[in-house]
């Protein structure tokens, strides 16, 4: 087959260190009845050793070159391929218990995990390669620079660990960037509840907004004095102080349970 030119604007940054490679695999630990889906399958770094683990999987793939690339070296009963953006991709139509793995493209990485959030219910786990500086918004806590609107939304849905860091050299173009291996698992549903998440998202973009700035002035539209009382929050806090469980709070306080 003649050589791929990696295209910038697909984000392709191909793996090529062994020992990554592994690493990679060892932290997924593929077992055979997995249902596995990976994003960016590209030239296979990651699909061909997951292979010899689980004999089918699905890969959800943009670039039309590397969807022909795939189509003529893997039977049909091995990898399920669908030629798509993993943005607009219906992660639910592969059922549920879905483990979803992928050296992702960074140009899209904010609204991919976005969109891969809203199929928790189906998902048992996720390992991505994102760029470091992501992962270190990902999995900050409260009263830190990377604590923010990203940090909040998805720990809402996930428990998130970093697992390892990965250098530009590891790639084929290397990325101007470091990279990080990151674990994502659902919550369970209990563990805190958003009456509804598009009210969550609205709190936590207010008052990330403008971040230097207090609570009372970014929640000015949605919270009165009053309110900050009846919640126990200092309406001077700015939005780096406030914990997941109380943006959920205030959330629920917005837009209280629908009555039956
Ligand atoms: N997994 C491979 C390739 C990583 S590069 C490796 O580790 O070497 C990122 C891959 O994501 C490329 O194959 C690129 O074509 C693909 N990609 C880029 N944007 C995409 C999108 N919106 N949906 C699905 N795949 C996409």
């Amino acid at each position: 087959m003649s050589k791929h030119i990696p295209r910038k604007r697909f984000g392709q940054h191909f793996l090529c260190d062994h020992d990554i490679i592994n690493a990679i695999i060892n932290a997924i630990h593929p077992q055979p009845g997995d249902n596995l889906v990976e994003i960016g399958p590209g030239l296979g770094a990651l699909t061909i050793p997951l292979l010899t683990h689980i004999p089918h999987f699905h890969v959800v793939e943009l670039d039309r070159d590397i969807i022909a690339r795939l189509q003529r070296t893997y039977p049909a009963e091995r990898l399920t391929i669908h030629a798509g953006d993993a943005l607009k991709f219906d992660f639910a139509s592969l059922g549920k218990g879905l483990r979803i793995i992928g050296n992702l493209p960074y140009n899209i990485s904010t609204p991919l995990l976005f969109h891969l959030a809203e199929f928790s219910p189906n998902i048992i786990d996720m390992h991505f390669m994102l760029q470091k500086e992501v992962v270190e918004r990902m999995t900050a806590s409260p009263d830190t620079h990377d604590y923010g609107r990203l940090t909040v939304m998805l720990q809402y849905r996930f428990e998130m660990e970093s697992l390892f860091d990965v250098p530009p050299t590891a790639f084929d173009p290397p990325p101007k960037v470091d990279s990080a291996i990151v674990r994502m698992m659902p919550r369970a549903a209990e563990d805190m509840h958003a009456n509804s998440v598009d009210t969550l998202a609205h709190v936590v973009s207010s008052a990330f907004a403008q971040r230097r700035k207090t609570l009372r002035n970014t929640l000015a539209g949605l919270l009165k004095a009053e309110d900050f009382v009846q919640l126990d929050i200092d309406p001077q806090r700015r939005a780096e102080t406030i914990s997941v469980a109380d943006f959920v709070r205030i959330a629920n306080y917005i837009q209280p349970k629908e009555k039956k």
